[in-house]
């Protein structure tokens, strides 16, 4: 067998589908990574065997050491609600870092992903352009809902292929005054034609939309979209010509713990003012158990 990534007879090394480093760095968790509606929790560290020891070595160890520094720097904390962090990126090493934690992702479970196939020179650094085009977006995660992240086996790290955006909002007010909400039976979801597929990763304290459009997509037809997703989705959009975003929360209380469904600006007004239905995180309970699972973390990153 090839290299996955090089296409070169060499002799294929272990690669992490999430960087080791990474993994390391979030020693309490259990973390996830998945498509579509298969679901796969790993506790050990899930890997794949088709990677040479050239690109392993080079290339990608460049992209996990940027992945990984960027992560320590904005995303290893737990923000309040209202946080506004200004993030530094590289474009370039950025979205290189995304594609390939995705094309791994994909690997792992042997589906056969055309749209890397088709940039592989770009996700290694011997092209800086791609051949179709692609857009990346983020926003923070932070959990408002009354559940503690160990509720839900404390995902700190994982990636989704397969996301629903929905640009109307999970919840809608059920009567015109607004005192009560209900979830809304039939979503619409965010259709657009043009787009090939939707990756969610959440890493740490942040959560990454990568989409990639089709290899038809027209340049302006992307950028109308590019703005228009950005207007509906409290998503901000890392730009090719800019080195800063300002990243503020993407989640609510109740997509925090599930990174598939992604809810418009819409949606989370109608979430946050049910306060996850209820009057106070002290009044849920939450930091009970909390308090002390911090204090295990902590404990356990310190080690
Ligand atoms: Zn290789």
């Amino acid at each position: 067998m090839n290299c996955a990534f090089c296409k070169e007879n060499n002799k294929l090394t272990k690669e992490h589908i999430i960087p080791e480093s990474l993994i390391n760095l979030f020693p309490e968790c259990d973390y996830t990574y998945r498509r579509g509606k298969e679901t796969k929790t790993f506790q050990a560290h899930p890997m794949i065997k088709d990677v040479c020891a050239v690109c392993n070595n080079e290339a990608l160890s460049i992209l996990d050491q940027y992945g990984l520094s960027m992560i320590e720097k904005y995303f290893y904390t737990n923000y309040v609600p209202d946080s506004e962090v200004e993030v530094v990126y590289s474009y370039n090493l950025l979205s290189r870092f995304l594609m390939k934690l995705c094309f791994n992702s994909d690997r792992s479970f042997k589906q056969n992903q055309e749209w890397f196939e088709n940039n592989l020179s770009y996700i290694l650094g011997k092209k800086d352009f791609t051949n179709y085009s692609f857009s990346v977006y983020a926003g923070l995660a932070i959990n408002t809902s009354p559940l503690p992240n160990f509720f839900f086996e404390n995902k700190q790290l994982e990636i989704v292929r397969g996301v629903r955006l929905l640009p109307q909002g999970m919840l809608r007010y059920a009567d015109g005054m607004g005192h009560s909400v209900e979830i809304v039976k039939d979503i619409g979801e965010f259709d657009v034609p043009s787009i090939h597929d939707v990756y969610a990763l959440r890493l740490g304290a942040s959560q990454f939309l990568l989409i990639l459009w089709k290899k038809e997509a027209e340049k302006r037809e992307v950028k109308n979209y590019e703005k228009l997703i950005e207007r509906i989705f409290p998503y901000v959009r890392f730009s090719e010509d800019e080195k800063m975003v300002k990243l503020t929360r993407c989640t609510h209380a109740f997509n925090y713990h599930h990174i598939e469904i992604i809810d418009s600006n819409l949606g989370m007004s109608i979430a946050d003012s049910t306060n996850g239905f209820v009057s106070s995180p002290e009044e849920s309970r939450k930091n009970v158990g909390e308090e002390a699972w911090f204090e295990h973390v902590k404990d356990l990153r310190e080690r």
